[in-house]
């Protein structure tokens, strides 16, 4: 994947500073733990001590030397952990901390990229996009169906209903997400959960370690309007992540240029069988039409499952 140096480098600061703190917190930690316990940090001099001798006769070929070196080592180490369990901590506590015990915070594990380095640098990307990463607030647990009306409206429908079943479905998709699961298009008017509920896949998906993208529709194309020389970068992002989210589809203003590369997008990650969440306030086929053309609407509609948001603005109450 051909990243900018830009944003590998903010990746990488990330990642410096993360190994910095880790040190950090190991440090105060063993101030904290020394202080009440001394013997503690006795056993650690001892430990150091033992270990020196060991990598000797290790070096002198004393193999029964240094097994019984090794022994007393584990032996010191395991009353270090039994006296700091005994005093109310955890046996790890005194361990190196990481943020990502994959790569132990360098970013690379056997040569290859480990996944916190990649989402890193996505996230720098997404920052870049001014594309908003999903708010925290945006989960499942926040999502409340108290908001929709229990009333059956002129047509019979209970937006209650409806809404639980979408949120049934999309949090069904988030725990079964894979890299070639059908791709979702939520629509319906304004302020009725989209957003929320794609944010919400995002974030399960990401704690999974999936590589996802969001952008909102309107600011992706002024990124792109205004980036042209750069927009290689930014479509390749979007090409290769696991999971594409574009909301808010119809509010973007869109030229000739921008609509190609919609197209692109859009006929891409559908030729690769990579899954995207499009929301969009278009209601109809005919206004999506309208709006994209036939092309873009038909692999719009015809190609994802359909999430239709039914019910009245639930904003003004929240
Ligand atoms: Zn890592």
């Amino acid at each position: 994947m051909a990243t900018s140096t830009e944003n590998i480098s903010l990746a990488n600061d990330t990642l410096a500073r993360r190994r910095q703190q880790n040190s950090t917190t190991l440090m105060r930690r063993q101030q904290e733990v020394f202080a009440i316990v001394p013997e503690i940090e006795e056993i650690g001099y001892e430990i150091t001590s033992v270990g020196a001798k060991y990598t000797m006769a290790k070096l002198t070929k004393n193999a029964d030397k240094a097994e019984e070196l090794k022994a007393e080592m584990e032996a010191l180490s395991k009353k270090q952990k039994d006296l700091l369990v005994q005093n109310g901590f955890a046996a790890d506590y005194l361990e190196p901390v990481y943020h990502c015990s994959e790569c132990q915070d360098k970013g690379f594990v056997n040569g290859k990229i480990c996944t916190c380095l990649k989402q890193e640098i996505i996230k720098q990307r997404q920052n870049m996009l001014t594309a908003l990463s999903p708010a925290p607030k945006t989960t499942f647990e926040s999502f409340s169906l108290d908001y929709y009306s229990d009333k059956p409206d002129a047509n019979g429908v209970v937006a209650r209903d409806r809404m639980a079943s979408i949120f049934r479905y999309c949090k069904d998709f988030a725990e079964n997400f894979s890299k070639d699961v059908k791709s979702l298009f939520m629509y319906g008017a304004s302020g009725l959960g989209k957003t929320h509920l794609s944010c919400a896949i995002a974030g399960e998906c990401l704690k999974k370690g999936f590589v996802v993208m969001y952008a909102s529709s309107q600011s992706l194309f002024e990124q792109i309007e205004q980036n042209k020389h750069n927009v290689y970068h930014i479509l390749n992002d979007i090409m290769n992540c696991d999971l594409f989210i574009l909301d808010d589809l119809g509010t973007e203003y869109l030229t000739y240029y921008g609509q190609s590369i919609l197209y692109n997008i859009i006929n891409t990650r559908m030729i690769n069988g990579s899954p995207c969440i499009y929301t969009s306030n278009l209601t109809s086929d005919k206004d999506l039409q309208k709006k994209y053309g036939e092309k873009i609407a038909s692999r719009l509609m015809g190609n994802c499952q359909r999430l239709y948001f039914y019910g009245s603005d639930i904003r003004p109450k929240l």
